[in-house]
C-alpha cells in the first residue's frame, strides 16, 4: 500500500516514496462481530534531528481493532479492545492505520549509530589524498 494512500502521516515524512507492508486478516469473535488482525510494517525517510541528514527509520505496527457498526457499540466495548466504526461496507485501512502509523515515528529520530562516526568516514576519505602523497613521498626517498 503506497504512502500516498495516508495523507497526514506522509506529511511527517522526509520523503513520500514508499510503501506500508499489511499482513492483514479478520477473524470473527461471533456471529457478525469482525476483528481485524495482523501487522503493518515500512521503511521510511526522516531527517535525523542531531545531524539533519536523512534517515532511515523502520516501523512496525500490531493491528487488532474490533470493527464495529455503531458508536453505541464502540462504546460498549470493553476498554482494553481497540475499537472503530465502519459505516460503509468496506473498510478504510488508511483510517484503520494511520493514526497508529503517526504514534510510533519517533518525536526526535536519530541515526542509531552516532552520527559523529558517520562524520568520521567522510574525514577518512578527505585525508586519503594526503595518504596517497606521503607514499609517493616515501618512494621517491627509496629511490
Ligand atoms: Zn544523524
Amino acid at each position: 500500500m503506497p504512502l500516498s494512500r495516508f495523507p497526514r502521516f506522509r506529511g511527517l515524512l522526509a520523503s513520500e516514496r514508499g510503501n506500508i507492508d499489511l499482513t492483514l486478516h479478520f477473524e470473527e469473535v461471533q456471529a457478525g462481530i469482525a476483528t481485524v488482525v495482523g501487522s503493518a510494517c515500512a521503511s521510511v525517510a526522516l531527517i535525523c534531528q542531531n545531524c539533519l541528514e536523512l534517515m532511515t527509520f523502520k516501523l512496525a505496527i500490531d493491528v487488532n481493532v474490533r470493527l464495529v457498526k455503531t458508536e453505541t457499540e464502540l462504546q460498549a466495548l470493553s476498554p482494553n479492545v481497540d475499537g472503530m466504526v465502519v459505516e460503509s461496507p468496506k473498510l478504510s485501512l488508511t483510517e484503520l492505520l494511520e493514526d497508529d502509523l503517526i504514534l510510533v515515528l519517533p518525536m526526535a529520530p536519530k541515526h542509531e549509530a552516532p552520527c559523529s562516526e558517520l562524520a568520521r568516514v567522510t574525514e577518512t576519505d578527505r585525508r586519503r589524498p594526503f595518504a596517497d602523497l606521503s607514499k609517493l613521498l616515501l618512494k621517491r626517498e627509496n629511490d
